[in-house]
C-alpha cells in the first residue's frame, strides 16, 4: 500500500470517525429536548391534577359528598306498632295495630335501562300513577315513598317481580303499621283516629299520643356505588320500641247500649243537633260511656256522614269541607254547653242539706201556691194551674216544683251558693282527658243579684 493510499484510508477512517462522533453528538441533544418536554408534560398534567382535586375538595365537594353519602348508605325508618286501645274489661280491642308494608325506592339505585320498567310493576301492582311513579324513580333523590300501608299479598307480589326481573336494589319493602277499629263508629267522638304517619289527629289517639306512639327505628344500609350492600358494614338495624297500651273506663257494652238508644231517640224526635249520653259510675268518676249522635266510622275518618254534605261534597270548598268534618268529629258532651233545667234542683237541695237550712221530710216546711215573686217578677211553677200545695224538701224534688227551690235558694244566698257551685266543680272544667272540654258559663259572683240568682236555684241559666 503506498503511502498517498494509507493517508487517504486514515483520513476516511477519520472522516468516518468525525462523522460517527457528529452523529452521536446529534443523538444526545434530542434527548435531552425529549426529556425536557416530558417534564413539561408531567407539569403541566401534575398541575391540572392539582387544580381538579382542589375543584373537587373545594368548590364542588359538598355536592359529591351528598351524592356519595346518599349512594352509600340509604336510612330508612320503620314504624313501631302502636299501642293498643282497650275498654275496660280489657278483652275488648277499640284500636289495633296491624303490620303492613310501605314501599320505597332510592332511585339513584336503579339503573337508567330499568326506570320504566320498575314505574311500570309499581304502578300496577299497587295502583298508582305511571307518570308520577316514573318521576319519582327517575329523581335525583335519595329515597321516595311509592306506596303506604299496603297489604302484605300486594308486597310480596313486588318482592317476587323483583326476583324474576333480577331487580335487587332500590326497591324497599319495610314494615309499617296500620291502624283498624274493630268496632267502626263506636265511641268515635272518644277514641279519635291517626293520619297517614300513624299520629294521633283526635279523640284519645292525640291526648295519647306519647304514650301509645312508641320509638321509631331505622334500617341503615351501606352499600357500594352499584347499590349493593357492603358485606362486612351489612344493614344497621335499630328495632323500633313499640308503644304502651291503653285502657279505658269505658265499657264497650255499655257504650253500645248508650249509642243504640241514642241514636233510635234523635231518630225517633227528630233531634237535628244530635245528642249525647255519659254514663258515669258515681263511686269513681269512671266515666262508662259517652255516646253522641250523630257519629262516625273510625276507619274511614275523612268520609262525612251528613246526607246533604255528603251530596254536595264536591261543590263544597275546602274550607267548607274542613268545617263539616270538624261537625262530624266533635265531641258534644265534651265541646257544647248544655243548660241543664230542672236537674240543678239537686245541686240547690244538697246545698241545703249540707247548710242544715232543711231537712229531707219536714212536714209542711214549703208551700207551692203556684208561682213566687222574687225581685219584683213573679215566676210560676210549672203546676201553677194546680198547685203543689204543702211540700217537704223530698217532695219538692219529686214534683220538681220551681217555687219551693227559689225559697231555698233565697236563704243560702248568692256567697253561699256560689261557694257550693265552686265545690261541685260547676266553675272549673272536669280535667277529663279528652281534647277540646269547653268551660261553664256561670256569672261572676259579684256580677250576681237577687235577679240572676233566681234562675240558678232551679235551672242554672240566667
Ligand atoms: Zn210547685
Amino acid at each position: 500500500m503506498g503511502e498517498i493510499q494509507k493517508m487517504k484510508k486514515r483520513a476516511r477512517k477519520k472522516k468516518e470517525k468525525v462523522k460517527f462522533s457528529k452523529v452521536e453528538k446529534k443523538g444526545g441533544l434530542t434527548r435531552k429536548k425529549r426529556m425536557r418536554n416530558g417534564i413539561l408534560v408531567v407539569f403541566l398534567v401534575m398541575c391540572f391534577m392539582i387544580g381538579r382535586i382542589g375543584w373537587i375538595q373545594f368548590a364542588d365537594g359538598e355536592r359529591l359528598k351528598n351524592m356519595a353519602y346518599i349512594q352509600h348508605t340509604l336510612d330508612r325508618k320503620i314504624n313501631p306498632k302502636r299501642g293498643t286501645i282497650y275498654d275496660a274489661t280489657c278483652e275488648k280491642v277499640l284500636a289495633v295495630s296491624a303490620t303492613v308494608r310501605t314501599i320505597t325506592v332510592n332511585p339513584v339505585n336503579i339503573k337508567k335501562e330499568d326506570k320504566e320498567k320498575v314505574a311500570r310493576a309499581l304502578s300496577d301492582i299497587f295502583e298508582v300513577d305511571y307518570e308520577k311513579t316514573l318521576k319519582k324513580v327517575s329523581n335525583r333523590s335519595s329515597i321516595e315513598t311509592i306506596a303506604k300501608k299496603v297489604e302484605k299479598k300486594q308486597a310480596d307480589e313486588l318482592m317476587k317481580w323483583m326476583e324474576e326481573n333480577n331487580i335487587l336494589t332500590g326497591i324497599n319493602v319495610d314494615e309499617d303499621t296500620k291502624r283498624y277499629y274493630p268496632y267502626n263508629n263506636m265511641a268515635s267522638q272518644i277514641i279519635g283516629f291517626c293520619g297517614s304517619d300513624n299520629q294521633g289527629l283526635n279523640g284519645l289517639e292525640a291526648v295519647y299520643e306519647d304514650t301509645l306512639k312508641g320509638e321509631m327505628g331505622k334500617i341503615i344500609k351501606i352499600t357500594d356505588a352499584k347499590g349493593n350492600t357492603i358485606l362486612k358494614e351489612g344493614e344497621d338495624y335499630v328495632s323500633a320500641t313499640d308503644g304502651n297500651d291503653l285502657v279505658l273506663t269505658i265499657d264497650a257494652t255499655i257504650q253500645g247500649i248508650a249509642e243504640k238508644y241514642l241514636e233510635e231517640a234523635c231518630i225517633d224526635n227528630q233531634c237535628t243537633d244530635g245528642g249525647s249520653v255519659i254514663v258515669m259510675d258515681p263511686n269513681t268518676g269512671d266515666i262508662l260511656a259517652m255516646a253522641g249522635y250523630p257519629n262516625y266510622n273510625l276507619n274511614e275518618p275523612f268520609t262525612v256522614t251528613d246526607e246533604v254534605a255528603k251530596e254536595n261534597w264536591s261543590n263544597l270548598s275546602q274550607e267548607e269541607k274542613s268545617t263539616e268534618l270538624q261537625k262530624m268529629w266533635r265531641n258534644k258532651a265534651i265541646s257544647d254547653g248544655y243548660e241543664p233545667g230542672s236537674t240543678f234542683k239537686l245541686i240547690t237541695a244538697s246545698a241545703a242539706l249540707e247548710e242544715g237550712i232543711t231537712d229531707t221530710d219536714n212536714k209542711g216546711e214549703f208551700n207551692c201556691s203556684g208561682s213566687i215573686e222574687i225581685a219584683g217578677v213573679r215566676i210560676k211553677c210549672w203546676r201553677y194551674y194546680r198547685p203543689h200545695g204543702a211540700q217537704t224538701l223530698r217532695e219538692a224534688l219529686m214534683n220538681s216544683c220551681n217555687p219551693v227551690f227559689i225559697s231555698i235558694g233565697q236563704k243560702l244566698g248568692v256567697h253561699t251558693y256560689y261557694s257550693y257551685l265552686q265545690k261541685f266543680g260547676f266553675l272549673n272544667k272536669t280535667g277529663i282527658d279528652l281534647p277540646g272540654e269547653a268551660g261553664s258559663i256561670f256569672l261572676a259572683e259579684e256580677k250576681v243579684g237577687p235577679v240572676e240568682l233566681r234562675n240558678y236555684f232551679f235551672r242554672s241559666k240566667v
